[in-house]
């Protein structure tokens, strides 16, 4: 799953040689929500009202080591808006996990659920933690613990997490056991993402990978190519990456690279996506596949190809390697893969970038299948869940589409364009209270 950290660039400050912070994504989700409303005419307080979440819930997760000592965690749920339906959004154990990521992923669930129309608003959290770090019944016990301190701000109707970096459907099943033990009734819709024998949905896990494949055929269709003739680098091979990589093969495309933490295998006459292992099922497999040529993650990055998907960590394209990158379209599976400054340099070079917000909303879609599976009691099949999730995914790249002819905008400006204008609207209808 993750990759290699960006490179930071260097930056002079008073004369000094100063590492630059890589850009938070509270920082990017904010410029990227006041460009958008530069495109609307939407009342100004409003849009300052969305640059802030409307809480953040810190907790302490103190867990007995497998040797008996106790270790102390540090717990965030940022709740960004509701004003759409309840808060959603996944939750990540990753040793970088801030304050602000989560305040900025929170904004980026907002605007997700609202470009898909999904009648919920946008939260996130996680736990500073390396989970590779930690036995399975530490993570269980890290889990259960975090779940009680959130217990009070989750619930079916109120906020539903997920699974994000670091988290599985193993996670959700033991949040879901948590919750429910304490309520004293079981609660499937407390979260999404969970096994589907305890209420979750066939097809959540490959779902991300799924609608970024879906888009990524749209778009191709959009410049008139030929997915028969598109050559595809995947960087990140967990179950975004792969899932796309594979659908991108059945349907066509040359997948000619794919890459984990440890670099990437290349060949130019494609790989077979199916026969190397995901994140999941085999970490850090990537490496041992045979392969004609190896590349470093950066390498994968620049390789002149026609559609590059990043799907490993946030921030991997930067203004120092947006100039090299020789890829004709970008499809964004990760959250946040690239900053403010590369953003700009691709539309200077007019290379289209699919955001996020779009390409990987397959998961949250189908978490909202399974939310509505668990209110109703009843499971739907593979094959209704696929097929629905392509109708939404197709509905939500018709508007963004039309967003997009209507004005002279990036990919991604016309997709904040339609998500920020329904949140906007809602928050309109519904007024400040008191
Ligand atoms: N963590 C996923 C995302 O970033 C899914 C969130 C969800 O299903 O609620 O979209």
């Amino acid at each position: 799953m993750p990759a290699d950290s960006p490179v930071a660039p260097e930056d002079r400050t008073d004369g000094e040689l100063q590492p630059q912070e890589p850009e938070s994504a509270v920082e990017t989700a904010r410029q990227q929500l006041q460009r958008a409303a530069g495109y609307l005419d939407i009342d100004p307080n409003v849009v300052e009202r969305l640059k802030h979440p409307t809480t953040v819930q810190e907790v302490t997760v103190p867990i007995e080591r497998d040797d008996g000592t106790v270790e102390v965690f540090t717990g965030y749920r940022a709740q960004h808006d509701s004003v759409r339906g309840p808060y959603k959004g996944g939750l990540r154990y990753q040793p970088e996990v801030t304050r602000d990521e989560c305040v900025g992923l929170s904004m980026w669930m907002t605007w997700k659920c609202a470009v898909m129309d999904l009648p919920f608003g946008g939260a996130k959290g996680g736990i500073a933690v390396d989970p590779k770090a930690l036995s399975e019944s530490e993570r269980e016990r890290l889990t259960r613990r975090f779940a009680e301190e959130l217990r009070h701000i989750i619930g079916p109707t109120r906020d539903i997490p997920a699974p994000d970096m670091g988290t599985d459907p193993q996670t959700m099943a033991w949040l879901m056991d948590a919750y429910s033990m304490q309520q004293g009734e079981t609660v499937p819709g407390v979260v999404t993402g969970k096994p589907p024998v305890v209420g979750g949905s066939e097809g959540r896990e490959a779902a991300p990978g799924r609608s970024v494949a879906i888009i990524t055929r749209e778009v191709i269709d959009y410049y008139a190519r030929d997915l028969a003739e598109t050559t595809v680098a995947v960087q990140g091979y967990g179950s975004v990456g792969a899932n796309a990589a594979r659908l991108l093969d059945d349907w066509g495309a040359t997948v000619v690279a794919v890459s984990d933490v440890n670099g990437a295998i290349y060949d130019p006459d494609g790989l077979d996506p199916r026969s190397i292992p995901s994140h999941d099922e085999e970490p850090e497999g990537v490496g041992r596949q045979d392969a004609p040529e190896t590349l470093t993650n950066d390498e994968l990055l620049e390789l002149d190809v026609d559609v590059l998907v990043p799907a490993a960590i946030g921030n991997v394209l930067t203004e120092a390697n947006a100039p090299d990158v020789a890829a004709d379209i970008i499809i964004e599976g990760a959250n946040g893969p690239i900053t403010t400054a590369a953003d700009e340099i691709f539309a200077e070079r007019s290379i289209p970038v699919i955001p996020d917000i779009l390409a990987n909303a397959g998961g949250v879609t189908v978490s909202y299948f399974e939310w509505l599976q668990d209110i109703n009691r009843r499971a739907w099949s593979l094959e209704r869940v696929n097929d629905e999730l392509e109708t939404e995914m197709l509905a939500a790249w018709r508007d963004v589409r039309d967003a997009y002819e209507a004005r002279d905008v990036t990919w991604r400006d016309a997709t904040y364009i339609v998500a920020l204008a329904r949140v906007a609207e809602a928050h309109d209808a519904r007024g400040l209270w008191p």
